[in-house]
């Protein structure tokens, strides 16, 4: 483990804190260090893997395809693909797919679909995207200068022009930018993820929609890490009774597989056109081989099991001693906690449980069939390193 740890901050870049675990196997909801300890994985990769570790179907499904063809480029048809759209297609009501292989990119892809359509329809100088303060889009400049955090802007200026921020829950505030300024679009995130599990209200976000229906600017919903049933609906904004233009995701899609996916609403299903956009990548058949054996499991089922273990993580975390408050949806928690949460996560790795942090919360996101024992055993050390 020194060793280890003495060699990847000598050969990796050293953007990433790592916790002192090296972990070389994983069955489900369970993986195992170096040493043999197991910890029970509270959370899957960052929301990715969506039905955990190895899991069974989902390595037949990549074996498959794998032994058939591994990649073929977008020159050519192969089936995974297109399956995976359809299904998406269908699920959502949305028109059409434009594959990629992260979370930034699916945004990117998005950004550039709402400066076309706006450019296509009002003129060259309507491009301004809205996102809103405390939201997190990516790493890339695009999507970095969409997010509405100063901190992660520092010292890569300059951000790319085009991006205004709104404060969450002010509709007069985004009102006004779209009656003063040429806005394409507006971005949002159902519930702010790394800006600590916030949740935006149903009010707020019926409120942008008609807005940006009443204005003629896109409505656009960052799903990457909201999306792929972790909310308890397939997509979170399912869950506020509204239908954007435009939708983006990742993280859990393929379970483990890099893969991102930007869903093209009616008003924006022909802006892409041939030479617009494109990835060597995105589409990859193994991938989405992955992700259509995800997305199929993510039923009326799962999504009944995902609400029942979010109802019970709520019940037994809101109101311990140590707690403060719990926020969040379906199997995307942020708990606020007295200790600061480093101190809670650090006991919870003692205990054999890995949790994730969001700004100044432990944040939650398991496996979305994470079985109940396992989740008894991380709420008894998260309430224990919560109370101690
Ligand atoms: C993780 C995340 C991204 C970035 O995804 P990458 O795959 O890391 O590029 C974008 N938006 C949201 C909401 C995310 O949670």
């Amino acid at each position: 483990m020194k060793n280890l740890m003495k060699e990847d901050s000598t050969y990796i870049a050293g953007t990433y804190k790592r916790f002192p675990i090296q972990i070389v196997s994983g069955k489900g909801s369970v993986v195992t260090d170096i040493d043999g300890k197991g910890y029970v994985d509270m959370g899957s990769g960052i929301g990715v893997t969506s039905f955990g570790i190895a899991d069974d179907e989902w390595q037949e499904a990549i074996i498959t395809q794998i032994s058939n063809v591994q990649h073929m480029s977008n020159l050519y048809y192969t089936v995974p693909c297109i399956e995976l759209a359809q299904m998406l297609c269908e699920r959502t009501g949305m028109k059409k797919v434009f594959f990629s292989n992260s979370g930034a990119e699916s945004n990117e892809c998005a950004i550039k679909v709402a400066r076309k359509w706006a450019e296509d329809k009002k003129g060259s100088d309507w491009y301004t995207i809205v996102t809103l303060n405390n939201s997190f889009h990516g790493r890339t400049l695009a999507t970095l200068s969409a997010t509405g955090q100063a901190h992660y802007h520092e010292q890569f200026t300059p951000m790319m022009p085009g991006f205004v921020y709104a404060d969450a829950e002010d509709l007069d505030g985004l009102r006004e930018i779209l009656e003063t300024q040429k806005v394409a679009a507006v971005l949002i995130e159902c519930i702010q993820g790394e800006g600590g599990v916030v949740p935006l209200s149903k009010e707020y976000v019926q409120g942008v929609r008609a807005l940006t229906e009443e204005k003629d600017v896109l409505l656009m919903v960052d799903e990457v890490q909201t999306g792929n049933g972790r909310t308890g609906a397939l997509y979170a904004y399912m869950n506020y009774g509204i239908k954007p233009d435009v939708v983006s995701t990742a993280k859990g899609l393929a379970g483990g597989l890099p893969l991102g996916a930007t869903l093209l609403g009616e008003k924006v299903e022909n802006v892409l056109g041939f030479g617009d956009h494109g990835s060597t990548f995105g589409g990859n058949p193994v991938s989405c081989a992955a992700a259509c054996s995800i997305i199929r499991r993510i039923d009326d089922a799962l999504l009944e099991e995902v609400k029942e273990k979010s109802r019970y993580l709520f019940d037994a975390l809101n109101g311990a001693p140590g707690i403060e408050g719990v926020t969040g949806m379906g199997l995307m928690i942020g708990i606020k906690t007295v200790k600061p949460a480093s101190e809670v996560i650090a006991a919870c790795i003692e205990k054999g449980v890995l949790c994730l942090s969001a700004k100044d919360k432990v944040r939650l996101l398991p496996a979305l069939n994470i079985p109940m024992k396992q989740l008894e055993i991380a709420v008894k050390a998260i309430l224990e390193a919560c109370a101690e």
